[in-house]
C-alpha cells in the first residue's frame, strides 16, 4: 500500500479547505456585491429616463401655457366668428413661432371646420404645409376638440407621417375664460433634432426619441421597447462593457402607443462594482493564504512535527534496542501518547527478557531431556536435542541441523491439527541394537513454516515389564483356576465325611441321652456344634466356588411375597430368641408377586437377618419391603428389603471390606460372635446372579441396615464381571489368613 506522508495530507486537505472556503466567499461576494451594483445601475438609468420623460413634459407643459395665452383671449374669440388677416399677421408671425418653439398652429371653429392653419420649419425658418393628419378633425381627431377637462387642457404627443410632435388643444374662449366655446386652438412643437438636442442639453445627456410603430430602428432600442411594458415603461439595457441604455414609453395623446425616449449612460456604476469586488476577492484570496499557512504552519508545529517525530523514534524500536524511549514534550494528548508508548516499551523490554528468559530455560529443559526431540521438515533436521542426535548417531546436536531425517521417522504424518499422533516402532540406533519406541508426533506451523516434532520415548524397559506382568497374570489365572477346582472338589470331598460325623455324633446323642454323664453329653453336643459349623462354612465355600466357576444357576420362579416372608420368619425365629430381640415385618410393596430365584433371595435375606439378630441385644430388627422404580432400559421395577437392627453397628473404615471373603470386622468379635466371615461376601454374589445389588449403612453403637434391591423379574443370568477377578481376591485373603 502506497504511504501517503501526514504532512501531505494535511496540507491537501488544508489546501481543499482554504480554496473551497475562498471559493465559497468569492461567489457569494460577486453575487451579491454584483447584484447590489447592478440594481443601483439600474436605478440611477432608471432616473436618468425619468430626467428626460421630465423635460419633454416640461416642454409640453410650456407648449400647452403658449397655446392656453392665445386660447382664452377675445381677440381670438373674435377671429374664429370673423377670420381677418390683420389678427393673423399681428399674433402669427413668424417671429411669433420662431419665439414660442412652435411648428404648428390652427384655429378650428365647433364645427370641425379649419378657419386658420399654419406649420412653420423652425429649422430653416420656412412655411411648410401643415401636416395632413390634422387636415380633417372628424374621426379620431375629433377627440382634439372636446374637452372634457374643466381647464380645457388637452396635450400629448401625437405621431405624424413625417416625425412626433408635441401638440395642445384648448377652447377658444373670453378673456375671462367665458364661453361659450367658440372653437380649438390647436399649437405643436415637432420632435424634430432641434427640440430633441434642446431637451438632451437640458438633461445634459444624448437623448433619442423613436417612434414605438417604427420597424427600422436599430436592435438596441427595440430590445429598450421590449424590456418597457405599459404596466412598466422604463426598461434597461446594457448596450456593451461601456454603455447602458434607457427608455420610457410615452403615449400620443389618443393614449395609444406614441414615442420612445432613450438615454444611453457611461457605466461608471457597474465598472465600479467591478473594480470593488475584483479588489475584494483579491484581498479575500490573499487572507485566505496567509490563514492558510498559518493554519498549516500550526498545525505542524502542534501536532504533525510531533507525531512525525514519534513515529521516527518508534520506527527503530526492536529487539536490538530495547532500552529506546521516545521524546515527550507538552502535556497534551500527543505527550500522553508518547508516555503510554515509553511505558510500553518498558513492558515490552520486561517481556522480552521474560521471553529470553524462558526460552533459555525450556531450551536447557528440552536439552537435557532423556527423551530424544526431533523438529523436521519432512526431509531434514531443523532441530535436536542432544538425545535425539545422539539417538540418530549425529555426534553433537549443534551440528544436527540440516541433516538428512532417519527414514522411520520421517515417514510419519500427524494430524493438520493440534492432536498428536502415537505410534510405537521398533528404531535401530546406528551404534546399537533393536529399541522399542513410542514416537508423539505432532505437527508445528505458524504463519510461514511448517514443522513436525517428534518425541521418542524409549519404551523397551516397559514393554519387558508388561510382558512379564503378563506372563505372571496368565500364570495366576491358571492358579487360580486350579485353586478353584481343588477347593471345590475339597469341599465336596470334606462335605461327605463331615455328613458321616454329624449323623454319627446325633446317634451317640440319641444313645446317651438318658445317660448320667454329663460330661460324655457336652462331649457329643461339641463335636456336633463343631460338624455343623464346619458344614456351614463348607457349604459356603462350595456356594462361593460355584458361583466363581460359573456354575451356580438361577431360576426364575414365580414367588409370592406374602409366603417368602412367612417362611424366612419361621427360618429366624429361634435366631431372634435367641438374644431377647423382637422381630418386625413392613411390607409396603404394591404388589406380591415376584419372578426371580427364591432359593437364592431366602438365602440372602436369612442371612442378613441371621447376622443382625447376632449383632444385636434386646433390640429390633425390621425388615422393610418397598417397591422402587428400575434402572433406566430395566423391564420391571425393583424390589428392595431392607434390613435394619439397633444392634452394635459397624465402623465407617470397615464397611468397604465387609463384603470380601473371610472379612469379618474385628477378631474379639469373632471369638465373642463366631462365624465365617463368608455370609455377607456370598450375599452380595447372590444378589448380584438375582440382577441386583447389596448395600449398607451403618453407625456404631446405633445400628445397622443392609439393603437387597433385585428386580422384580429376573431377566438374564449373565456372568457378572466381578468374578474373573474374584478368584484373585479370595486367594490373597485367603494368604492373609
Ligand atoms: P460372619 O459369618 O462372620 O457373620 P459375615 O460375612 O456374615 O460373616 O459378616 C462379616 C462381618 O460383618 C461380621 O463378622 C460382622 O463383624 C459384620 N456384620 C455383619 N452384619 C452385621 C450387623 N448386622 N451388625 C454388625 N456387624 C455386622
Amino acid at each position: 500500500m502506497k504511504l501517503t506522508s501526514l504532512r501531505t495530507r494535511t496540507l491537501i486537505a488544508t489546501l481543499i479547505i482554504l480554496f473551497g472556503l475562498v471559493g465559497f466567499l468569492l461567489f457569494f461576494t460577486y453575487t451579491i456585491i454584483g447584484h447590489g451594483f447592478q440594481v443601483l445601475e439600474e436605478r440611477i438609468v432608471q432616473e436618468h429616463v425619468q430626467q428626460a420623460a421630465n423635460a419633454l413634459y416640461d416642454s409640453l407643459a410650456s407648449l400647452d401655457r403658449t397655446t392656453n395665452d392665445y386660447a382664452i383671449w377675445d381677440a381670438t374669440y373674435a377671429f374664429v366668428a370673423e377670420p381677418d388677416l390683420a389678427y393673423v399677421n399681428d399674433n402669427f408671425a413668424p417671429t411669433t413661432f420662431s419665439n414660442n418653439n412652435l411648428s404648428y398652429v390652427a384655429v378650428v371653429n365647433t364645427a370641425g371646420a379649419v378657419v386658420y392653419a399654419h406649420a412653420t420649419d423652425l429649422a430653416s425658418e420656412q412655411e411648410v404645409a401643415p401636416p395632413a393628419e390634422l387636415a380633417h378633425f372628424t374621426g379620431a381627431n375629433a377627440r382634439l376638440l372636446q374637452h372634457d377637462d374643466p381647464n380645457g387642457h388637452l396635450s400629448g404627443v401625437v405621431v405624424l407621417a413625417d416625425g412626433p410632435m408635441l401638440l395642445a388643444a384648448r377652447p377658444i374662449l373670453t378673456n375671462q375664460g367665458a364661453g361659450p366655446a367658440r372653437g380649438t386652438l390647436l399649437m405643436g412643437r415637432r420632435l424634430d433634432a432641434r427640440e430633441i438636442a434642446r431637451l438632451a442639453a437640458i438633461i445634459r445627456m444624448p437623448l433619442t426619441v423613436r417612434r414605438l410603430d417604427d420597424s427600422s430602428q436599430p436592435p438596441a432600442p427595440q430590445q429598450a421597447a421590449l424590456a418597457s411594458t405599459a404596466e412598466q415603461p422604463n426598461g434597461v439595457i446594457p448596450r456593451d462593457n461601456q454603455r447602458i441604455s434607457g427608455s420610457t414609453r410615452i403615449a400620443d395623446i389618443f393614449g395609444q402607443p406614441g414615442v420612445l425616449l432613450q438615454v444611453e449612460l457611461p457605466r461608471d456604476v457597474a465598472q465600479l462594482g467591478q473594480e470593488v469586488t475584483r479588489q475584494y476577492g483579491l484581498v479575500l484570496l490573499g487572507l485566505g493564504l496567509l490563514f492558510g499557512v498559518l493554519v498549516f504552519w500550526l498545525i505542524e508545529r502542534v501536532v504533525l512535527a510531533r507525531i512525525i517525530t514519534l513515529n521516527a523514534q518508534v520506527a527503530v524500536v526492536d529487539a536490538s534496542h530495547p532500552d529506546v524511549q521516545v521524546t515527550v514534550t507538552g502535556r497534551d494528548e500527543i505527550s500522553q501518547l508518547g508516555s503510554a508508548i515509553n511505558q510500553m516499551l518498558v513492558r515490552l523490554g520486561h517481556a522480552q527478557q521474560q521471553l529470553v528468559e524462558n526460552e533459555r530455560r525450556y531450551r536447557q529443559i528440552i536439552e537435557l531431556s532423556p527423551d530424544p526431540i526431533i523438529v523436521h521438515d519432512g526431509r531434514h533436521i531443523q532441530y535436536t536435542n542432544t538425545a535425539g542426535a545422539r539417538l540418530l548417531g549425529l555426534g553433537a546436536a549443534t551440528t544436527a541441523h540440516g541433516q538428512p531425517l532417519d527414514a522411520t521417522i520421517g515417514a510419519l504424518i500427524p494430524p493438520r491439527d493440534d492432536t498428536p499422533l502415537r505410534v510405537e516402532r521398533v528404531l535401530l540406533p546406528p551404534d546399537g541394537e533393536a529399541i522399542e519406541v513410542e514416537l508423539v508426533v505432532l505437527s508445528l506451523h505458524d504463519q510461514e513454516h511448517e514443522s513436525i516434532q517428534v518425541l521418542v520415548r524409549n519404551i523397551t524397559a516397559r514393554k519387558q515389564i508388561e510382558q512379564a506382568l503378563r506372563t505372571a497374570k496368565e500364570a495366576a489365572e491358571t492358579a487360580n483356576r486350579a485353586k478353584t477346582q481343588f477347593l471345590a472338589t475339597m469341599s465336596h470331598e470334606l462335605r461327605t465325611p463331615l455328613t458321616s460325623i454329624i449323623g454319627y455324633a446325633d446317634l451317640l446323642n440319641e444313645m446317651f441321652a438318658d445317660t448320667s454323664d454329663h460330661e460324655v453329653r457336652q462331649h457329643l453336643k461339641r463335636i456336633r456344634s463343631a460338624g455343623a459349623h464346619l458344614l456351614v462354612i463348607i457349604n459356603a465355600v462350595l456356594d462361593i466356588t460355584r458361583i466363581e466357576a460359573g456354575r451356580m444357576h438361577v431360576q426364575a420362579v414365580p414367588v409370592t411375597l406374602a409366603a417368602l416372608l412367612h417362611l424366612v420368619t419361621d427360618s429366624i425365629q429361634p435366631l431372634v430368641e435367641r438374644n431377647g430381640n423382637r422381630f418386625e415385618i413392613a411390607n409396603c410393596a404394591a404388589v406380591d408377586t415376584m419372578e426371580t430365584d427364591e432359593v437364592h433371595l431366602r438365602q440372602i435375606l436369612i442371612n442378613l437377618i441371621g447376622n443382625a439378630c447376632k449383632f444385636t441385644h434386646a433390640g429390633l430388627i425390621t425388615l422393610t419391603v418397598t417397591m422402587l422404580p428400575g434402572k433406566a432400559g430395566a423391564a420391571s421395577d425393583d424390589v428392595s428389603f431392607a434390613v435394619r437392627d439397633t444392634g452394635i453397628g459397624i465402623h465407617p473404615d470397615q464397611v468397604a471390606r465387609l463384603f470380601h471373603n473371610f472379612v469379618q470386622v474385628d477378631a474379639s468379635l469373632t471369638r465373642k460372635y463366631g462365624g465365617t466371615g463368608l455370609g455377607l461376601a456370598l450375599s452380595r454374589r447372590l444378589a448380584s446372579l438375582l440382577g441386583g445389588s447389596l448395600t449398607v449403612t451403618s453407625t456404631p453403637e446405633v445400628g445397622s441396615t443392609f439393603t437387597l434391591t433385585v428386580p422384580r423379574k429376573l431377566r438374564v443370568a449373565a456372568t457378572p464381571a466381578w468374578i474373573l477377578d474374584f478368584g484373585l481376591l479370595q486367594s490373597e485373603t485367603l494368604a492373609k489368613q
